[in-house]
Order: C-alpha cells, then sequence, then structure tokens
C-alpha cells in the first residue's frame, strides 16, 4: 500500500484505576495488535479466548481491506474505479457499504461525498506525494464529482466515465463493528479496540466501570479531555491526522466536495460516539466538513449520536447527552450544545 501510516492514534485508552470489583473481574486480559488499514489496531480483551479472538479479528480486518482499499488495484473498488463509466458488479457486502455512505451524503447535505476521491489524490493524501493542485485542475475534477451521479442497482454500480470513489472516510467504522460481532461471537464480555482514531467498545471495565478513552488535543500531542463510556463507539476526525504544509499553510486530508479544497469552516477535530462504529465514522467526516451549525442541526433532528467539536478558537461544542460523561481536562472554555435552544 502507498498510503503513509498516521504517526499518532487520534483517540488513546487510559486505564487507569481499578474501582471495585465487578461481574467480569476475574476474565482473562488479552493485550494485542497488528497493522491494518494504514494503521494499527490495538485490543484489550477480557475473557478466555482473547487471543484467537484478536486473530479472527485481524483476519476479517484483512478481507474487508482487500475489497475496500483504494489503493489495491485487485479491490472491488478499484475494479468500480476503473470501469470508466461501466456497469459494475459487486459483492452485496461493498455494495451495502457503498449504499450507507450514500445515504450519509444526503443526511450531511453532501459534505460525505464518496466521489471527492481524485480530488484527495490530486492533493497526493493517498500517495504522501503532497501538492497545492491548480485551480484549473481541480474545477476540472470536481466536474466528475457528486455523490448524487452514482448509481446503484442492487449491487451494480455506475460511475460517470471519469468517477471514482474512495470509502476512506466510513471503511475503518465499518470494520470496528465486524470487529465488535467477532469479539462478542467469542464471549468477550469486556473489550476495547482502536483503529487508529476510532475506538470501539464492548461493555465497561471488567470491574464494571466505564472504559476511560482520552480525547487527543488538535494543539497538542496531548489529549484534552476524557470520555467515560461503555458499548459505544467514538471517531475522531481531526486536522492533525494527515497534513503537509506549503508556504506557512496547513493542508489537511479532510476535503469539502463543494471546493474541492480542505474543510476550513473552524472545526479542527470532530469526534462522534454512538452505537455503532460505520455511523460515527461516517458522520465525524461529515460534521467536520459540515461546521459547527449544520452540525449542530443535524444533531437535534437525529437523536442516534452525540459529538465533541475543536474549533481553531480553542473552543469546545459538547452536545448535551454526552457532557455528563466527559471530563475537559484542558485549558479550552467549553459550551453545551443543548436539544432545545
Ligand atoms: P481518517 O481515515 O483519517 O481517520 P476520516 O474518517 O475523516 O479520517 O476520513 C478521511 C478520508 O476520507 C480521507 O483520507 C479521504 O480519503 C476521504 N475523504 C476526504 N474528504 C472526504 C469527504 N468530504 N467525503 C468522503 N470522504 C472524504
Ligand atoms: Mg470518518
Amino acid at each position: 500500500m502507498g498510503r503513509i501510516m498516521k504517526s499518532a492514534a487520534a483517540l488513546l485508552l487510559i486505564a487507569f484505576g481499578t474501582g471495585c470489583a465487578g461481574e467480569n473481574i476475574n476474565q482473562k486480559l488479552y493485550t494485542g495488535g497488528f497493522i491494518a488499514m494504514d494503521t494499527y489496531i490495538s485490543l484489550t480483551l477480557y475473557g478466555e479466548s482473547g487471543e484467537k479472538a484478536s486473530a479472527e479479528c485481524k483476519k476479517e480486518i484483512e478481507r474487508l481491506e482487500a475489497m475496500f482499499s483504494v489503493t489495491d488495484e485487485n479491490s472491488e473498488i478499484s475494479l468500480i474505479n476503473n470501469a470508466q463509466g461501466a456497469k459494475t458488479t459487486v459483492s452485496a457486502e461493498t455494495a451495502e457499504l457503498i449504499d450507507f455512505a450514500l445515504k450519509a451524503g444526503d443526511i450531511s447535505g453532501g459534505c460525505l461525498d464518496i466521489t471527492v476521491y481524485p480530488v484527495v489524490r490530486e492533493w497526493g493524501f493517498t500517495t504522501g506525494e503532497y501538492k497545492v493542485p491548480d485551480p484549473d485542475s481541480l474545477s476540472e475534477l470536481l466536474k466528475n464529482t457528486g455523490y448524487e451521479k452514482v448509481i446503484l442497482e442492487n449491487n451494480a454500480l455506475t460511475l460517470p466515465p471519469d468517477g471514482k470513489i474512495d470509502l476512506g472516510a466510513v471503511a475503518k467504522g465499518y470494520a470496528g463493528d465486524k470487529a465488535i460481532e467477532i469479539l462478542k461471537n467469542n464471549g468477550i464480555v469486556s473489550g476495547l479496540i482502536s483503529l487508529g482514531g476510532n475506538i470501539q467498545t464492548i461493555g465497561g471495565k471488567p470491574d464494571g466501570t466505564p472504559w476511560n478513552v482520552a480525547v487527543r488535543d488538535p494543539f497538542s500531542e496531548d489529549n484534552f479531555g476524557i470520555l467515560k463510556i461503555k458499548d459505544r463507539a467514538i471517531v475522531t476526525s481531526g486536522n492533525y491526522e494527515r497534513f503537509f504544509e506549503e508556504n506557512g499553510k496547513i493542508y489537511h486530508h479532510i476535503i469539502d466536495p463543494s471546493d474541492g479544497y480542505p474543510a476550513d469552516n473552524g472545526i479542527v477535530s470532530a469526534t462522534v460516539i454512538g452505537d455503532k462504529g460505520a455511523l460515527c465514522d461516517a458522520l465525524s467526516t461529515a460534521v467536520f466538513v459540515m461546521g459547527t451549525e449544520k452540525s449542530e442541526e443535524l444533531w437535534r433532528s437525529r437523536g442516534d449520536f452525540e459529538m465533541i467539536l475543536v474549533t481553531d478558537e480553542k473552543e469546545i461544542f459538547i452536545t448535551e447527552g454526552i457532557y455528563d460523561s466527559f471530563e475537559n481536562t484542558s485549558d479550552m472554555e467549553m459550551k453545551v450544545i443543548y436539544k432545545k435552544q
């Protein structure tokens, strides 16, 4: 794979304090990890079959990577991207994830757009050969983008002749969901998997207390706060994850599909908390592009996710549903977003 490895995970597990005895306190601990999907994946599992479960997760994530990778010429996504406008039949699973991502495009007003890939590639974010594209080539590429141009009939997909897609904004979250299923099937009752910036958990810690998940401070190598959660996915999209600098300006890897430039609305980090990794992954990228106001509207209209946004003004915005579970350890000011304005 030609893509660069991300150096630091956006979220870190902090396992301090054991608290009082809980129902799973005597479970065997397994910790391990492996590299897949361009990132380090680590697991902390309590149960008899942690090692076997972890090996099954690795196999499953490698299977998904082989299907979804945009840089693997043999992936189903490459099959679609090389079709030059011809109808392409893919597996039901790939079609389903594409369908999910297209729906996320709908709910985000086009801010999550899997067809933005040719633009992402032009900036060099998939190869590491970074450059600021000239405006003409960007507007040329933007003629072929737009998720609404994707035709999906059952498992057959048709794109414009120069259209290409990338599931990079949702694949890790989806892979996390599949991993959680595998872990549960292996009897893991307490566990945490970290896929780069994505954290997904089963239950709480063995003593019954919630997991402590630190959220990375976009302004430093440190964290700005700690989330206490059980049975949740927590996904962060940040401007610090993959970027380059040219003439003193920072260009990061989350692109605003409306103009082809890195999203520039004041949000520097967007964390989404919910039941499923795929939804949280889609929404963390979407919210990052949407900006605070539109994101608040989306949050009010749905009720299936919570979020923590950090802006370049060093302000934290947190939705009221997760406020009680978050401890702000930074000196940034925190404002609560309420359902009723
Ligand atoms: P990461 O994979 O770094 O954790 P995200 O989940 O936010 O971060 O996804 C970012 C990736 O998605 C980019 O690397 C790029 O491949 C792709 N991408 C960038 N902008 C968009 C967008 N507006 N819609 C969909 N995908 C995008
Ligand atoms: Mg994402």
